[in-house]
């Protein structure tokens, strides 16, 4: 066919599982190869879009099993189910005993301390001890009482929380302490196999651990990354759909995990400064940055934070873009920061 002919769509071919032909209409042929794995508890999906006349397949498969090597390596780091991992050590800490970490786990708590300090405390990774008393609490289908939640509460507090900059060290400042990275690792992961798929040559792709996602590039030469945030109460169905370029986008709500306590439905999203999960007023929040770890500390923020959490997303100056879904007496109401209500047409009013 000749390809000025040809209509400006693509045409996408299944080429086996997984794997998709793309033309583009410009009649350069793009490849995108598609595989995902289980880590993190989630599913993690990378798709790599490849000009073969630059770069091989086996090349760019070979860089994306890197990459999953790297998410591999975040969840054995980072997990608090590992008694192993770099978290668990720290989380035997004594009070004012020290610990070296490596420079990955200094920088990750140092970006999320910074976060507290942004937020007002809204994002804290010392939340843990109460992430284990509601835990603790759904095993016993019974509410912690108020006596046990204050004094759970008295150990959390990203303030007690101190890094060396010097020695690369950390410390609790009080006895008990403990952190969780579980707001912030899947975003942490995204950036880090995205890091990885550039080193390795790959300048298009689009990274999702769970939601995380990263869009590095663009998808064919004359189409970006199309990104769908799922409508908080029916999974079938989109409310928004993004293009983005070398941009991530976080979606936290209530709608996938949660639990359920005498009847009651809890959010896996605990208020440090009130010690109780979130009420059931936000039903999502989704984030737009410059990179994965950011809007998914901001995606969780913003969902205890509600719509005061707007007045962070303008006063940070890295262009962040937020959508929020809150739900009053049944209705659903989407609130969307200036950039977001400029490029895409959705209606502020109920859904
Ligand atoms: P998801 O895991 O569904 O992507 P989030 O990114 O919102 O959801 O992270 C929720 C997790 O973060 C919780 O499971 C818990 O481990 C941790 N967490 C809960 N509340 C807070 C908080 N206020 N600040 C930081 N982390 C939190
Ligand atoms: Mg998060």
């Amino acid at each position: 066919m000749n390809p000025r002919k040809r209509p400006n769509i693509l045409l996408v071919a299944a080429l086996g599982a997984g794997l998709f032909f793309v033309s583009s209409s410009s009649g350069t042929p793009e490849k995108i190869i598609e595989d995902s794995r289980f880590f993190m508890g989630t599913v993690v999906q990378i798709k790599v879009s490849i000009d073969p006349a630059k770069i091989g397949e086996a090349k760019a498969k070979d860089a994306m099993s890197k990459a999953f090597d790297e998410i591999k390596r975040i969840e054995d780091v980072y997990s608090v189910y590992k008694d192993t991992s770099e978290i668990s050590r720290i989380n035997r800490l004594r009070k004012n005993e020290r610990l070296q970490i490596t420079d990955g786990a200094f920088n990750l708590i140092h970006k999320t301390l910074d976060y507290s300090e942004r937020t007002d405390g809204a994002f804290d990774i010392t939340v843990k001890p109460l992430v284990d008393l509601w835990g603790r609490a759904r095993k016993a289908n019974k509410p912690p009482d108020e006596y046990e939640l204050k004094r759970v509460l008295g150990r959390v507090g990203y303030k007690n929380v101190v890094l060396d900059e010097v020695a690369r060290t950390i410390h609790f400042k009080k006895e008990g302490m403990s952190i969780d990275l579980g707001g912030a690792a899947k975003g942490y992961a995204t950036d880090r196999a995205v890091h990885i798929l550039e080193e390795n040559g790959i300048d298009n792709a689009l990274v999702n651990s769970g939601g995380d996602m990263y869009c590095l590039g663009k998808r064919t030469a004359h189409e970006l990354w199309k990104v769908g945030v799922q409508h908080p109460r029916d999974r079938n169905k989109l409310f928004l759909e993004i293009k983005l370029m070398d941009r991530a986008i976080d979606t936290s709500g209530d709608y996938e995990r949660y639990f359920i306590i005498d009847g009651k439905r809890y959010s896996h999203i605990i208020d440090p400064r009130t010690g109780y999960p979130i009420g059931d007023n936000v039903v999502s929040a989704s984030v737009i940055a410059a990179d994965s770890t950011t809007s998914d500390i901001l995606a969780t923020a913003m969902c205890i934070l509600g719509e005061k959490g707007f007045d962070i997303i303008k006063s940070e100056s890295a262009g962040i873009d937020a959508v929020l879904v809150t739900i009053d007496a049944g209705r659903l109401t989407v609130k969307m920061s200036e950039g977001i209500r400029k490029r895409y047409d959705i209606s502020e009013e109920t859904l």
